[in-house]
C-alpha cells in the first residue's frame, strides 16, 4: 500500500461519500480518526502525517461499510447523547439529538422532588437513564428493555460512567417493575408506522425494528404506555414519551384519555411536535 497522508485520504473518503451520505466530511473525519485511534481535532493538527498501512486498511474498510449505508455510530460503536460518550450497537438504537429535549424537560420537572424514582421505558443503549442519573444523583432510576442485547451494551455504559444509580431490568413495558410506583416515567418508545417508508432509508436499515416501529399507525407502543403507566405513578407524576413529528395530537388524546392533566407539548430543533409531558392528578 503506497504510504498516504491525513489529508489526502480525507480528501479521497470525502469525494467517495458525497454521493452516498448528506454528511460527508463528519463521516470521514470520525472514521479516519478512529482508524487512527486519535481524536479529531488531530486530523487538522497533523494533516501531513502519513497513516500506517494497518491505519489505512482499517480506514479503508470502514469506509467501503459506510458507503453500503452502514451508520457512522455502528462503525466506530459510540455515539455521543447529553455529553456522555455511549457505546452502540446494532442492538441499540443511535441516541438522537431530538431526544435531549426530553432529558430536559425531566430534569426541569425533577428539580423539585428530593429523591426521585424514574423509570425509563425501553432504554436502549441507556441514553435517557444515564443522562438523568448523571445529573440527579440523588434518583434511583429502573431502565427496561425487552431485549437482551440492548440491556448489556447499556449496563456497561452505566459501569463506564461510573453511574450506579440506574437498574437494568429485562421484560416487556411495565412486566419488572409490577406493584412499583415512581415519580416519573420516560419513554422514547417505538414509534414509526410500520409501512412507512423511512424504514428502508438511511441509518434506520440497519436499525433495531423493535426498536423504530410500532403498529400500523406507529401508535401501539405510545398508547399501551400511555394508557398504563399511571397505576405505576405517584398522585402528581410524571410520564414523558417522545413521538413522530405528526404524532402530537393523537398523543395529546391518549394522555388525555388515561386521565393525565396538563399535557404540556414541546418542539424539538426541526420544529417538530416532538414530546408530550402529562401529570397524574396530585
Ligand atoms: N426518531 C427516530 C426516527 O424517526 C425514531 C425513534 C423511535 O422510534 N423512537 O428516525
Amino acid at each position: 500500500m503506497e504510504p498516504a497522508t491525513i489529508s489526502s485520504l480525507l480528501q479521497n473518503a470525502v469525494k467517495n461519500l458525497q454521493a452516498r451520505s448528506d454528511t460527508p466530511s463528519a463521516d470521514g473525519e470520525i472514521l479516519l480518526a478512529h482508524a487512527l485511534g486519535k481524536p479529531r481535532s488531530y486530523l487538522r493538527t497533523w494533516p501531513e502525517r502519513l497513516a500506517t498501512p494497518e491505519q489505512q486498511q482499517k480506514f479503508a474498510m470502514l469506509l467501503a461499510r459506510r458507503l453500503v449505508g452502514e451508520p457512522v455510530a455502528y462503525l466506530t460503536g459510540a455515539r455521543e447523547f447529553w455529553s456522555l460518550a455511549l457505546k452502540v450497537t446494532p442492538a441499540t438504537l443511535i441516541p438522537r439529538p431530538e431526544t435531549e429535549l426530553l432529558v430536559e424537560q425531566a430534569l426541569v420537572r425533577l428539580a423539585g422532588i428530593g429523591l426521585p424514582r424514574i423509570l425509563d421505558l425501553g432504554t436502549g443503549s441507556g441514553a435517557i437513564a444515564l443522562a438523568l442519573a448523571r445529573h440527579h444523583v440523588d434518583s434511583q432510576i429502573t431502565a427496561v428493555d425487552l431485549s437482551i442485547d440492548a440491556l448489556v451494551v447499556a449496563r456497561q455504559n452505566g459501569v463506564d460512567h461510573g453511574l450506579t444509580n440506574v437498574d437494568f431490568q429485562l421484560g416487556h413495558w411495565f412486566e419488572p417493575v409490577a406493584g412499583r410506583r415512581f415519580h416519573m416515567i420516560v419513554s422514547n418508545p417505538p414509534y414509526v408506522a410500520e409501512q412507512d417508508p423511512h424504514l428502508n432509508r438511511g441509518d434506520l436499515r440497519f436499525e433495531p425494528r423493535l426498536a423504530l416501529s410500532a403498529g400500523p399507525d406507529g401508535l401501539s407502543a405510545l398508547a399501551y404506555i400511555a394508557g398504563n403507566a399511571s397505576a405505576y405513578l405517584e398522585p402528581g407524576g410524571w410520564l414523558l414519551m417522545e413521538h413522530g413529528y405528526d404524532q402530537g395530537a393523537a398523543v395529546r388524546q391518549l394522555m388525555e384519555a388515561a386521565g393525565f392533566v396538563t399535557v404540556d407539548q414541546y418542539v424539538d430543533l426541526d420544529g417538530h411536535v416532538r414530546l408530550s409531558a402529562g401529570r397524574c392528578p396530585v
